[in-house]
């Protein structure tokens, strides 16, 4: 039977309300969990482009303490001249550098008729910004089992991001994680704006964890280690960040790419924030940090 909402609104956000869940959901992905008090990160490059950058990405960000690995197959770009990701093929490059680093894999599904294929090989399921509203695509997603995670689009308020996840909880999934990445605003020095405030309301309004992807909210590698060490004291359960070998090189989002040892810097400035604020790094990234530690 369907929940009455609270606010009294009959086509309000119901299933997603932290009302029906106050003790937040907890999405498991393998022997992960998002949304509990370990804080988990998932880095990788915006585009898998070929066999050696995905796993040399992948070998960094292991060892670094990353708990999952990204990375785009299919590229949903706003140019239909830019490189579209190197689909299928793309898909065995990454679960295979996922497997090698014992890194579960996220990756974007743009159509359903994706999700064959797809769910064979990739452990969580991006909505992207442009498809949050897609609701064939939402329809589909709340049949599968696999977790969903859904990023806010450009120019949805808080209420319409809430309610796409509404869409996938009442298909029947509720593994779902949110992903705030910036909305458009006036402001153009940053590629868009990154709205931390409404990630700290959304903990208050919804049960589902929420990441929070300073790469794409800011457009520049610069401010990706300030606003996610700001994400994190806002509340977020984690953080999905681009991480490239060579950014100079790379054939999407080079400009907003962390390296390797800046991937290493952010997950070492973590660790305090995250204390002072109760929560820990997930323990796979305690376990690299540690190791860092007694090594000479
Ligand atoms: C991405 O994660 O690479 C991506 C395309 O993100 P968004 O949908 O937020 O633009
Ligand atoms: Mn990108």
């Amino acid at each position: 039977m369907r929940p009455t909402s609270l606010d009294g609104d009959p086509a309000g956000p119901i299933r997603v309300a932290r009302s029906t869940h106050p003790s937040g959901t907890r999405v498991r992905v393998g022997s992960l969990e998002v949304g509990g008090p370990a804080f988990v990160v998932a880095a990788g490059p915006c585009a898998v482009e070929n066999t050696a950058q995905t796993e040399a990405v992948a070998e960094a960000v292991a060892g670094a303490g990353a708990s999952l690995l990204r990375g785009g197959v299919f590229k949903p770009r706003t140019s239909p001249y830019a490189f579209q990701g190197l689909g299928e093929p793309g898909l065995t490059i990454l679960s295979r550098a996922g497997r090698r680093y014992g890194l579960p894999v996220v990756a974007e599904v743009l159509d359903p008729a994706q999700l064959e294929t797809m769910l064979d090989r990739v452990d969580v399921l991006q909505v992207g910004a442009r498809n949050m509203q897609n609701f064939s695509l939402l329809r589909a997603l709340g049949k599968v089992k696999a977790p969903v995670l859904l990023k806010r689009a450009f120019s949805a308020t808080l209420e319409e991001w809430l309610l796409a996840a509404e869409y996938l909880l009442d298909g029947g999934n509720d593994q779902v994680i949110l992903c705030e990445r910036g909305i458009r605003t006036f402001e153009r020095a940053t590629r868009n704006t990154l709205d931390l405030a409404s990630v700290a309301l959304a903990k208050q309004r919804t049960h589902l964890p929420i990441l929070v992807d300073p790469s794409h909210a800011t457009g520049m590698r610069e401010l990706v280690i300030p606003m996610s060490l700001a994400a994190a004291v806002a509340g977020a359960d984690g953080l999905l960040v681009e991480v490239h070998p060579q950014p100079e090189h790379a054939l999407c989002d080079g400009r907003q790419a962390l390296t390797p040892a800046q991937f290493g810097e952010l997950m070492e400035r973590l660790g305090p924030v995250l204390q002072a604020v109760g929560r820990t790094l997930q323990g796979r990234a305690r376990e690299a940090q540690a190791d860092r530690a007694v090594s000479p």
